[in-house]
């Protein structure tokens, strides 16, 4: 890899600070290969911030309508070429692209701490799984056969099948996981032989600008120009996307609100569309669970990331035999978690992303109080509990993670998406109760099931309406196992085999024997 990356970077925020100032494009989007100058085009400005700090790290210029119309008119002209080439051409450009991201491995990693807050061990697996996935759809591309015959009941004709890439692809992504969403989508949009314009948070724009980076790198080396094409902006940019002429995909993850609004932006012009929405995850927890192993699936359901995870298992529905003896264990556990610095090796849960997120949750701890909701660990200035307000460090966007017992489900804590490390919980007599309850709500994402008997577990499994389900198991997401949720979670799957063929579109061919 070229020397004009960064390579033998510290893991520190000093290191990680090092590699902003000299190696991140500020003030610039990739468009048609090269990096362009915002600078003096447009108006828009977003500043960046270390949110163990609320500290400014960078300010950028974003990109205008202008800049979209150019990255559109770039990857539609290089789609014709690029769709051409051979799954085993791009299978090839797309193992290149995740070595060059192994190489960058901890500069990846550390922009993600940086700009999102999230423990390194915690980024390392989010960069782990982002290379794991272009490696799978690298695998996938290789393997599709480019024109299958299909047999018909007709006889004299023959019938051909093949699968063309949709297109050009607006891929909009969100800030929780940068380089897992934007992998989720680039690397079968890419497989399948479509070209994109990737437009990455506006709050968390440093891990997707150095993946700016490696593409210019690959485009050097023969990656075609105009395929990939990185747009720094925020809502306006997202709109002038969706609402382009010449893309015939959009594909958004992102909040219900924001996701219906894209939607009707794309409906001009009829366009396809992939909508990965929010979630308010269900665990059970039967009562024939470890309790000590049901403490670390839930914990590590709703903590991780501090809670901000669409398929957070942010419900508890616990069997009521067992309740008050797992509330104090996880009460106890919940009280030994180290918050802090994500750069920081013994940092189990960082802060929340920005100060807007801050402000979401520390709306729900109100609601909590004038609901009367009784508060087992955490919360606001909630007294003796540890990991209340007063211990937690003093600057940055920090919160407790807190729990809720005993929540009516008529409470808004029950019902909407927080999107922090909050949990509420409920208890249940019978396992038909625990799935009317875990089904009850609007998403319907992920689900977990805690119990000893993994016949029964499988039985409940069947009924919980949810795109993904694990058992005595939490937050594994492989390549290999399609995403999506049912309901109001969205429209459509990623990763697995769905996950291409959300890029594709079969195309028939019949002529005489
Ligand atoms: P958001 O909806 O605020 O923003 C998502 C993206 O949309 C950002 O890039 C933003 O700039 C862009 N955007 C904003 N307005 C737009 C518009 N009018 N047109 C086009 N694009 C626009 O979401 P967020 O706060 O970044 O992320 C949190 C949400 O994402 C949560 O609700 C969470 O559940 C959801 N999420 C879902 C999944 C999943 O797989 N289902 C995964 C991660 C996050």
């Amino acid at each position: 890899m070229s020397s004009t990356l960064a390579n033998n970077i510290q893991l520190t925020r000093e290191g990680i600070s090092q590699v902003v100032a000299s190696e991140i494009k500020l003030n610039s989007a990739f468009i048609d290969g090269e990096w362009v100058d915002l600078g003096v085009s447009t108006e828009e400005e977003a500043a960046l911030y270390d949110p163990n700090s609320g500290d400014v790290i960078a300010q950028t210029a974003l990109c205008s309508a202008d800049h979209v119309d150019l990255a559109a008119q770039a990857a539609s002209a290089a789609l014709a070429p690029w769709s051409q080439t051979t799954g085993a051409q791009r299978a090839s450009y797309l193992n290149a692209l995740a070595d060059a991201m192994q190489q960058q491995f901890d500069t990846l990693v550390g922009l993600s701490v940086l700009n999102n807050g999230k423990p390194i061990a915690e980024a390392q697996i989010d960069v782990s799984d982002a290379i794991a996935c272009y490696r799978y759809y690298a695998k996938l591309a290789a393997a599709q056969l480019a024109q299958t015959t299909v047999a018909t009941n007709e006889p004299g004709i023959r019938l051909y099948k093949s699968l063309e890439p949709i297109g050009v692809c607006a891929l909009i992504v969100p800030w929780n996981f940068p380089m897992v969403t934007t992998a989720w989508k680039l690397a079968p949009a890419l497989a399948a032989g479509c070209t994109v314009l990737l437009k990455p948070s506006e709050v968390t724009l440093l891990p997707e600008l150095m993946l700016g980076n490696i593409l210019s790198n690959l485009s050097n080396m023969g990656f075609p120009k105009g395929v990939v094409n990185i747009l720094p902006g925020a809502a306006a940019v997202g709109a002038a996307m969706t609402r382009h002429p010449l893309i015939d995909k959009v594909s958004f993850t992102g909040s219900n609100g924001v996701g219906e609004k894209v939607m009707a932006q794309a409906a001009i012009g009829a366009k396809d569309i992939s909508l990965e929405l929010g979630g308010k995850s269900a665990i059970i927890v039967r009562a024939d669970a470890d309790i000590d192993a049901a403490c670390e699936l839930i914990i590590g359901g709703i903590f991780t990331n501090a809670g901000q995870i669409c398929s957070a298992t942010s419900r508890l529905i616990v069997h009521q035999d067992i309740a008050q003896a797992l509330y104090q264990q996880l009460k106890a556990k919940t009280m030994q978690l180290t918050i802090g610095d994500g750069f920081a090796e013994a940092t189990q849960m960082g802060p929340l992303v920005s100060a807007a997120q801050l402000s979401q949750v520390r709306k729900y701890f109100a609601i909590a109080k004038d609901e009367q909701l009784e508060c087992l660990v955490g919360g606001e200035n909630s007294g003796d509990n540890n990991h209340s307000e007063a211990s937690l460090p003093d600057s940055g966007y920090f919160v407790a993670p807190t729990i809720y017992t005993d929540v009516p489900t008529s409470s808004r804590l029950w019902q909407e998406e927080i999107f922090g490390p909050v949990l509420v919980t409920t208890t249940y007599q019978h396992d038909d109760e625990a799935i009317q309850l875990a089904n009850d709500s609007n998403y319907a994402l992920a689900a977990t099931l805690v119990s000893a008997d993994e016949e029964k577990a499988l039985a409940m499994a069947a009924r919980v309406r949810a795109g993904h389900i694990w058992i005595n198991e939490q937050q594994i997401v492989l390549p290999e196992a399609g995403w999506g949720g049912f309901k109001q979670s969205g429209i459509g799957r990623e990763l697995g085999e769905d996950g291409l063929a959300a890029y594709q579109k079969s195309k028939h061919i019949l002529l005489p024997a």
